[in-house]
């Protein structure tokens, strides 16, 4: 970085400017919303300048530049269009202890003046050093389109309701609530009734913030359904609609998040068997930081947080960090598998017991007790499974499991592209071969038959 870019107090100073052309108009028309006392020197002045020495708003001396000129100045600006009268001009002012800039002229000049954003109190210069001019206007295009031209309203009033703000307490609450609102309380007001709406929708949203700023910061441990976010409970739509912060797992669908209150931070800390991973210590760090600073935190997670969530890991973390913490079940995957096959989980008669089990553990392929995995009418749902497959096929068969045994592969339950796939042990590693969404194997249960929906004669395939 060679030039340094700083912001002048020009409220007590005199700017002087050499030049009565084009290029010193162009230049004046920037000076003249700063506060500075502006004389421009020139012997023939543009009418422009004439007309603003007659307003007063500058001083016009009608002469070219003379030593003396630029004493007891800061900056001079050299802008009369002609080389050697801009070197003079220069020479004279540097000598009399001031910063110049010789228009167009960046080798020539002490200090540049940059593209500028004017969002007044907001300021924005961007500077290139002369390398790219146009890179400079198109940067500046685009900050003029995105940042509201209301913005300095908004900066101006809210400055004026800084002293007020400060009864929340500093860090992330005040932060919260300045940038509520900057990004929707503030533009929202100001659409609605101008100038006048600001100072009341600070008090509004003020009061609000400071009732929540009593609150300390609290995970919920929230289960998401498998996936339609109709299946989301009451208790879990209202967590969402209060959080502060969302850490969610993979599997949780983008319509589901959406849920998620507009002014929250959403985390994606993505959990997949076999791929890329946030080691579980990141993910516990990250819910207590953020209780720590007082916010509500979902911890949000597919199916129900309490069947192969990790849920003890995070709230042995959470107790051992002091951060109050709950739990708000969901709808697991086999309880949704077991309605889109039109089937029930238990049944008078056939298993008065049901199963759920994983088909990898830490160590490898799960181990089970095969042999009443393997029990007539036994049912279990059985997650992470795909992998699995001929390995559970094996060691069932090897427990006395009947081939013919139903098993229903339930790929992306609930999702608008659910697929339900009949098989039995025989064919289950070939149903199981090209599916790439999560699916929940249902042992021991085969589509009810009235069911609507075909079923898939994968056996014929094999
Ligand atoms: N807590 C979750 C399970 C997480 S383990 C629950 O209660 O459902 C991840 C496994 O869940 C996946 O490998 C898959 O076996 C199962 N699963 C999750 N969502 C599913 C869905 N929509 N359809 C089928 N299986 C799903």
């Amino acid at each position: 970085m060679n030039h340094f870019p700083i912001f002048l107090d020009t409220a007590p100073r005199t700017i002087v400017l050499a030049g009565g052309g084009e290029a010193a108009v162009a230049k004046l028309r920037l000076l003249l919303k700063t506060r500075a006392r502006l004389t421009v020197a020139a012997p023939d002045p543009s009418p422009e300048i004439a007309a603003w020495a007659a307003e007063g708003r500058v001083e016009l001396v009608r002469r070219a530049f003379a030593a003396g000129d630029a004493a007891g100045t800061t900056l001079v600006y050299a802008a009369t269009e002609d080389e050697a009268e801009d070197a003079r001009v220069a020479r004279l002012a540097r000598a009399e202890g001031a910063l110049v800039n010789i228009v167009d002229n960046l080798e020539g000049s002490d200090f540049i003046t940059p593209a500028i954003v004017d969002r007044d109190p907001v300021t924005v210069a961007i500077g290139t050093e002369g390398a790219a001019p146009v890179l400079a206007r198109s940067i500046k295009a685009g900050l003029e389109a995105r940042l509201p031209a209301a913005l300095g309203r908004l900066a101006r009033v809210g400055k004026a309701f800084r002293k007020a703000a400060e009864t929340l307490p500093m860090g992330r609450r005040r932060r919260d609530f300045w940038a509520e609102y900057y990004d929707t309380a503030g533009p929202q007001a100001y659409d609605a009734g101008g100038d006048a709406a600001l100072r009341p929708a600070l008090e509004a949203l003020l009061d609000r913030h400071l009732l929540r700023a009593d609150r300390s910061g609290h995970v919920a441990l929230v289960g998401a359904g498998p996936g339609d976010p109709e299946l989301l409970t009451l208790k879990a739509r209202r967590a969402l609609d209060e959080a502060d912060v969302v850490i969610h797992d993979r599997l949780i669908a983008p319509e589901i998040l959406e849920l998620a209150r507009r002014e929250a931070r959403v985390i994606s800390a993505g959990k997949q068997g076999f791929g890329p991973s946030t080691p579980q210590d990141e993910i516990n760090r990250l819910m207590i930081a953020h209780a720590h600073e007082g916010a509500q935190v979902v911890r949000l997670k597919s199916g129900d947080p309490g069947v192969y969530g990790r849920l003890d890991d995070e709230a042995d973390a959470l107790d051992a960090a002091g951060v109050a913490w709950s739990i708000v079940p969901g709808i697991t995957a086999a309880s949704a598998a077991a309605a889109g096959i039109g089937q029930s989980l238990t049944r008078r008669g056939r298993n008065g017991a049901l199963r759920l089990v994983t088909g990898h553990d830490m160590t490898g392929f799960a181990e089970q007790d095969w042999r009443a995995l393997a029990a007539p009418g036994a049912v279990t749902a059985i997650y992470m499974g795909k992998r699995a497959a001929r390995f559970l096929q094996g060691r069932l068969l090897m427990h006395g499991a009947a081939p013919d045994t139903p098993v229903t592969v339930v790929e992306n339950a609930t999702h608008p592209d659910e697929r339900r796939i009949p098989a039995t042990l025989r064919s289950l590693p070939a149903a199981v071969a090209e599916l790439a969404g999560p699916a929940v194997l249902l042992l021991g249960l085969a589509p009810r038959a009235a069911a609507t929906h075909q079923p898939l004669e994968l056996e014929a395939a094999q």
